[in-house]
């Protein structure tokens, strides 16, 4: 077992991971910049080293000033989190080459599932549905208009090294495709300093429906269930769940069967997501594959009560399957996960600043990750996620219940934060039946705008009536 772990990351993921270690006796390393040094996460760790600048490729993003907080450590591992470097294969070979154990899958498997259309082409190739689309990265807008004929319009183009929702764009008609796809590379070029693309096939209303696995070295992979993310702005999660109201015991079994071939068959070791769009006849279709712990992965926690963090680490050392489950999983239960942002709840404009107050929920059920509080800054550098509300009850019902009244009681002043969009979705008719898919967030504001016009006007007629 490891003696002593780096977090190559910041905020409440860092500090996740520090709980995880401190459980399993290993000590730890945090890294920060020089807008962190007051974080929460270099108070926990039991060393902490400054990495640079607040800029992300001066600090967290550079990988010669990471490996050498490690060497000078002395640490057996480093934690990646999500985000930052943990997708990045280079960091992970650099990592393996200085001896150091990366907590993740081998760098090969990053790199394959980084490139979006070969992760789709290989899990076509070994009998899992992907949707109708090109065949590697398109080599130009002419490329791109012969494959959405033959796909069928509307189609989506998206990056090849896409993440965060970013890079992606519908195309409705032959019209718009050149703009469309100009607009599509700039973005990707831009974000992830790649400007490759590919197409699938457009779903209107799809569900964002994904699949936790575990694996250890020996190719045992197990399935850990569903979490359905359908939840979005702007093609980025705002609230995920588990399970979906959607799922029979029947389809997790076969996707689970078919996931823990596939992936022991490719070599998949340690924690890993994969994401599939769900159309309206139920049918589950591939998207992409993300090769760390997600953000949203505390709500498979909360329905298995396995702690995914710890297994990652204990798979990293290379513990067989049977010693990081001890038995077999089972499901208790509905947890819910809101996002909580430090952004306008409803422009999502970023929300930089100092906190004045800050006031979590507890009680039965109730789990808050995060590395804020009171008198706390949070820095313009870095991603808005300033905390996670998580909520488990005995079904849908008592974790909506649940959640609302969290939220309530969830007091963050001196930013913006998202807490005021959860309590109107928690709100939400359609939400509370389970008529969910990813346009709900468009929608809901379309029809709070609606109603509230209607107020208005009615307020006004009734003020034209009588005064
Ligand atoms: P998750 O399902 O875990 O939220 P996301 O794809 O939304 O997965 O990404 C998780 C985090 O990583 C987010 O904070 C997002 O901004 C960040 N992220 C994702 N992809 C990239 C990337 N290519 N470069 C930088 N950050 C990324
Ligand atoms: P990222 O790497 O940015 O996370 P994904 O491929 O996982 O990109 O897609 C992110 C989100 O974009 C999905 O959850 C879904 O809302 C939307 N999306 C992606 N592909 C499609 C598609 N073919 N049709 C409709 N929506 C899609
Ligand atoms: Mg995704």
């Amino acid at each position: 077992m490891f003696n002593k772990i780096l977090i190559a990351n910041r905020g409440e993921i860092a500090l996740r991971v520090i709980c995880a270690c401190k459980e399993l006796g290993i000590r730890t390393v945090a890294i920060y910049s020089e807008a962190d040094r007051n974080s929460l996460h270099v108070r926990f760790a039991d060393e902490a080293i400054c990495i640079g600048p607040p800029q992300l490729s001066q600090s967290y993003l550079n990988i010669p000033s990471v490996i050498s907080a490690a060497e000078i450590s002395n640490v057996d591992a480093i934690h990646p989190g999500y985000g930052l470097l943990a997708e990045n294969a280079n960091f992970a070979e650099v990592t393996e080459t200085s001896n150091i154990t990366f907590i993740g899958p081998p760098p090969e498997i990053t790199r394959l599932m980084g490139e979006k259309e070969k992760a789709r082409a290989a899990m076509a190739k070994a009998g899992v549905p992907i949707l109708p689309g090109s065949e590697g990265v398109l080599a130009g807008e002419g490329e791109a208009l012969e494959w959405a004929r033959q796909v069928g319009f509307p189609v989506l183009i998206k990056a090849s090294a896409g993440g965060g929702g970013r890079g992606m764009r519908i195309v409705r008609n032959e019209e718009d495709l050149p703009g469309m796809f100009k607009a599509a590379q700039a973005e990707a070029a831009a974000a992830f300093g790649n400007g490759d693309l590919y197409l699938e096939k457009f779903i209107e209303r799809p569900r964002h429906i994904e699949f936790q696995v575990l694996a250890d070295r020996y190719g045992t992979v197990v399935s850990l269930g569903e979490r359905e993310c359908s939840i979005q702005r702007r093609h980025q999660k705002l609230l995920e769940e588990s399970p979906s109201t959607q799922m029979t015991g029947e389809l997790r079994a076969t996707i689970g069967q078919i996931l823990s071939t596939t992936l022991s068959k490719i070599g998949y070791v340690n924690a890993g997501t994969v994401e599939f769009l769900m159309d309206e006849d139920r049918k589950l279709y591939f998207i992409e594959m993300n090769t760390r712990i997600q953000v949203e992965h505390p709500v498979t926690e909360m329905v298995t009560d396995v702690d995914l963090v710890k297994s990652q680490i204990l798979l990293a050392a290379g513990e067989p399957m049977e010693a990081v489950l001890q038995g077999p999983v089972g499901h208790r239960g509905h947890a819910i996960e809101c996002r909580i942002n430090a952004e306008h709840p409803e422009k999502f404009t970023p929300s930089a600043g100092k906190i004045t107050a800050f006031h979590p929920p507890g009680g039965t059920g109730v789990r808050i990750d995060t590395a804020a509080y009171a008198e706390g800054i949070i820095p313009p550098y870095y991603d808005s996620l300033i905390a996670k509300l998580i909520v488990r009850g005995k079904d849908r019902n008592e974790a909506i219940s649940r959640m609302a009244r969290a939220l309530e009681m969830f007091i963050v002043e001196g930013i913006y934060t998202t807490i005021p969009l959860h309590r109107r979705i928690l709100a939400d008719p359609d939400f509370r039946a389970g008529r969910v898919d990813t346009t709900f967030i468009p929608r809901l504001f379309e029809k709070q705008e609606k109603a509230a016009a209607e107020a208005d006007t009615s307020s006004v007629a009734r003020k034209g009536k009588y005064a």
